[in-house]
């Protein structure tokens, strides 16, 4: 899915900032926030969704939600924060391509619209 946004994202061709980077993940700031801190996680390997994960993609899970706890040590997150993975028509998900919503910085309401 070489055209694929996130995937451009991943290879750094649309020059976005990256809060942290490996040879498998990104984490970059959300375009549009919804929180004081909005960050999205992404494999740099195209996956669709949630939906798509296949039994190989365990350890690269692991690794994301590693880096996800890293970043809200790094931001300051210490009353807590939350992650999303917006899947699906349904779940919400607008961009075909996995990524983890980690947003904090205020009180975050629930349930969710
Ligand atoms: P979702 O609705 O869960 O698919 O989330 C997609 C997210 O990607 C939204 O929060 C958008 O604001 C964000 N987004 C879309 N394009 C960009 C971009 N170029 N850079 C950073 N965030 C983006």
């Amino acid at each position: 899915m070489s055209d694929c946004l996130f995937c451009r994202i991943g290879r750094g061709e649309l020059g976005t900032q990256f809060l942290l980077e490996t040879d498998q993940l990104a984490a970059f700031r959300d375009i549009n926030p919804q929180a004081p801190t909005h960050i999205l996680v992404i494999p740099k390997k195209h996956i669709q969704s949630l939906a798509d994960l296949q039994p190989e993609d365990q350890g690269l899970m692991g690794d994301i939600l590693m880096a996800i706890k890293s970043l809200a040590e790094q931001e300051g997150l210490e009353d807590g924060y939350r992650v999303v993975v917006n899947t699906g028509p349904d779940g919400g998900q607008s961009v075909g391509h996995l990524h983890f919503h980690l947003l904090g910085g205020r009180s975050l309401q629930w349930p969710p619209g």
